[in-house]
């Protein structure tokens, strides 16, 4: 059995609020949402973190780029943050590649 929650989620094992899905991202509601939008974006492919990726990894990041400016664009938002934590000290929970996406009210007070 898959252990990773996320992984679980892209075959379909595990429910989610799905927005937007793309051969190499699949975009969610976080379960536990810090902002009035707090999306996920997942990485089909299963790496642990952005630590993970090389310079060959280049092509996944730049399609993270269209699929961010897709879903931005298809909910109008203009004002959000993205962060990605990379181990356990930085707060990362789920060993998956992915992405937050914070907008509206509740993202301005989240600072680094
Ligand atoms: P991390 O802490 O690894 O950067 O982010 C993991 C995020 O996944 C957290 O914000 C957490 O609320 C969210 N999360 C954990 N389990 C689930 C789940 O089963 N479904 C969804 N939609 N989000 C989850
Ligand atoms: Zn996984």
């Amino acid at each position: 059995m898959i252990e990773c929650i996320f992984c679980r989620i892209l075959t379909g094992e595990l429910p989610a609020q799905v927005y937007y899905q793309d051969e190499s991202w699949m975009v969610i509601a976080d379960i536990n949402p810090q902002a009035e939008v707090h999306l996920l974006f997942i990485s089909r492919v299963h790496k642990a973190s952005f630590a993970d990726l090389s310079v060959h990894d280049a092509p996944l990041l730049g399609s993270l780029i269209s699929t961010i400016g897709k879903v931005t664009g298809d909910l109008g938002i203009t004002s959000y943050k993205l962060l990605t934590n990379v181990g356990e000290e930085a707060g990362q929970t789920i060993s998956h590649l992915h992405w937050h996406l914070l907008a509206g009210k509740g993202c301005e007070i989240l600072r680094p």
